[in-house]
């Protein structure tokens, strides 16, 4: 089996939608970004691609790049994936953290769930999402980032 971690940040602003987990958030600020700034898929992506040696996320969908602009993070996902399995590797379990002062995220973590593992066409029971506030301390205590966390584990496909 091999291990994966993934880790992103991006600034909420006014004028975005608030895109999380492949779900529409309403909100009345959303996520900056070159893509669509779907943090915790950003992260998952991350996990994915490191678990099986290939890399970060910014390799193969660089933010220099005008083809990703406003890219839908599930596509890219779904992509990075592709690459995964290729490589012989299923999804044993993945585990993510969402930290955010607001909005209030846990009504949307079973759907983000079920998001997840439907894009990567795998059991709903094998992701799981938490989601924390940061306590008011820093820049996501004060409402102005949201920080995502993952931690994917792959095992052989049979
Ligand atoms: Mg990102």
């Amino acid at each position: 089996m091999r291990v994966g971690i993934g880790y992103d940040i991006h600034q909420l602003v006014e004028g975005r939608d608030l895109i999380l987990g492949g779900l529409e958030i309403p909100y009345d600020k959303g996520l900056a970004g070159h893509s669509d700034a779907d943090a915790l898929l950003h992260a998952i992506t991350d996990a994915l691609l490191g678990a099986a040696g290939l890399g970060d996320i910014g390799e193969y969908f660089p933010d220099t790049d005008p083809k990703w602009k406003g890219a839908d993070s599930g596509m890219m996902l779904k992509e990075a994936f592709k690459n995964v399995r290729r490589r012989g590797w299923e999804v044993e379990n993945i585990d993510c953290n969402i930290i955010a002062q607001a909005p209030k995220l846990k009504p949307y973590k079973s759907q983000m769930e079920a998001r997840i593992a439907s894009l990567l066409e795998i059991e709903t029971r094998r992701v799981n999402v938490k989601a924390r506030t940061n306590e008011g301390l820093d820049a996501v205590g004060r409402g102005e980032a949201i920080i995502t966390q993952a931690v994917v584990l792959l095992k052989p496909a049979p």
